[in-house]
């Protein structure tokens, strides 16, 4: 064999660049100036209603699947997303198109992308212990979007040289998607649009997010409730609460800010509940396999420390008490891909896609271990599904045109490598396939190089 191993030493494409990769960033044309939709005044603004709308649609399928999708429990989604409608509704921005899910990640956290899209995670909903410390929780996600946190940081970050430096390439790049493969195995992949906020659009969070409690009735004691728990947590099992806290800034000032606010801005009157009997019965499901999230973090910390062994172990660990867990057969089917055990880690994610059907990361993994182990057919058909239903991965192209390339169609491998350049132009992989399409001849004879030569960064 196999021109797959030259390609692993030529261009270094192994189990763990393929775990890392992420993707590229996703740029903003500059719009002006607009009204801040919760204060009301004028702010610094790039980026457009729209455009928050158009990225969130574009990044955050990929997040959610980089986290194992939303849990396939109908009922528990529905819950988290009532839970979330009702209290959009009553914010600043009611017209925005919110959606909530449950995720399957197992690390804790929550997060919010600009145009409404919100996510939990399993492992925080087992850790929250009432209703109202959900809305606590959602009503702060909310808040982020109200106050247009996401957008005003990009507006500032990039200012206007940089955006006029970035020209031709900005428009690229929103077509192209945020690429990110899988993210890293431990289940920590927040994309560029959630890095962090700053602590004064945390408190802003907060606030708002207990102003929307109180206007839907909940007990505002819940956001205290939440903080504790998060402090508390951090201190009991850090790595778990890594990403959280990394994104929200959480501090000693914003629990006692909570605890002032609740007893007095936000004082909610006798009728404001917890909802503690109905958030427990809506989540029972989640407790039931509590231990299996268990081994899962722990998986997913061994993992982040390269004790790949152990990861192993917990990841076999959580299957025994939940034999057909997403997360846990494709974190397992990742922690045997960096440990080479290339086998092993097709079969997990081929049994990953077959227990959830409609979520697209695992039939990438499978795609990828099936290229390892040179079932080429089957590679191709996966890295195709996947295509389909989560479109905008540059790097399925370049999967596709190897293992078009190792099964002899020249002409199919070329025609993805051409694809992939479109999109990255940068980085091994995009070396590589440039110099099949000079080997082969394409470049010169067959594919027209449009205007503006987009193999000109590959020669510099
Ligand atoms: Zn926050």
């Amino acid at each position: 064999m196999t021109q797959y191993k030259q390609v692993e030493s030529v261009h270094g494409l192994g189990r763990r660049e393929f775990l890392k990769l992420t993707g590229i960033g996703t740029l903003m044309l500059a719009t002006g100036c607009a009204k801040n939709p919760v204060t009301g005044e004028s702010q610094f603004m790039l980026v457009s209603e729209e455009q928050e709308i158009a990225l969130d649609k574009q990044a955050s399928p990929h997040q959610f699947s980089n986290d194992y999708g939303a849990v396939q429990e109908a009922s528990l989604n529905k819950y988290v997303s009532g839970v979330g409608m009702h209290l959009a509704k009553a914010s600043h921005r009611p017209d925005m198109p919110y959606n909530f899910r449950c995720l399957n990640a197992t690390y804790v956290n929550a997060y919010a992308f600009p145009g409404g899209s919100i996510g939990v995670t399993r492992a925080i909903m087992l850790e929250l212990e009432n209703e109202a410390e959900l809305a606590a929780l959602l009503g702060h996600e909310i808040g982020h979007v109200n106050a247009r946190h996401t957008a005003s940081r990009m507006s500032k970050q990039q200012g206007m040289g940089l955006i006029v430096g970035l020209g031709s390439a900005a428009a690229g790049a929103f077509s192209s998607g945020l690429g990110s493969l899988v993210s890293q195995a431990g289940g920590f992949g927040a994309s560029a649009l959630l890095a962090s906020y700053s602590r004064d659009d945390e408190r802003q969070a907060d606030d708002l997010g207990m102003e929307y409690m109180l206007r839907g009735g909940y007990e505002t004691e819940g956001m205290v409730g939440l903080m504790e728990m998060l402090n508390e947590r951090h201190k009991s099992k850090p790595s778990a609460l890594e990403v959280m806290f990394a994104t929200h800034p959480m501090s000693s000032e914003r629990l006692a800010t909570a605890r002032a606010a609740a007893a007095g801005k936000y004082a909610t009157s006798a009728d404001f509940k917890f909802y503690k009997e109905r958030y427990m019965d809506n989540t029972a499901s989640l407790r039931k396999i509590a231990p299996a999230i268990d081994e899962m973090q722990k998986g997913g910390k061994a993992m982040s420390k390269k004790q790949y062994g152990q990861a192993e172990d917990h990841f076999k660990a959580a299957l025994k008490t939940a034999p057909n867990d997403y997360t846990a057969l494709l974190m397992l089917s990742k922690c045997c891909l960096v440990q080479k055990k290339d086998k092993a880690a097709a079969t997990y994610a081929v049994r990953a896609a077959k227990v959830y059907p409609q979520e697209p990361q695992a039939r990438l993994v499978a795609g990828f271990t099936k290229l390892r182990i040179e079932q080429y057919n089957d590679s191709l058909s996966y890295l195709a599904a996947y295509d389909k239903m989560l479109p905008g991965n540059p790097y399925v192209a370049f999967f596709k045109g190897l293992s078009h390339e190792q099964l002899g169609s020249r002409d199919a491998a070329a025609n993805e490598y051409y694809r992939f350049l479109q999109s990255v132009k940068k980085g091994n992989e995009a070396k590589y396939a440039y110099s099949r399409l000079v080997q082969w001849g394409y470049i010169k004879s067959q594919i027209q190089v449009p205007a503006g030569d987009p193999f000109r960064l590959l020669k510099a």
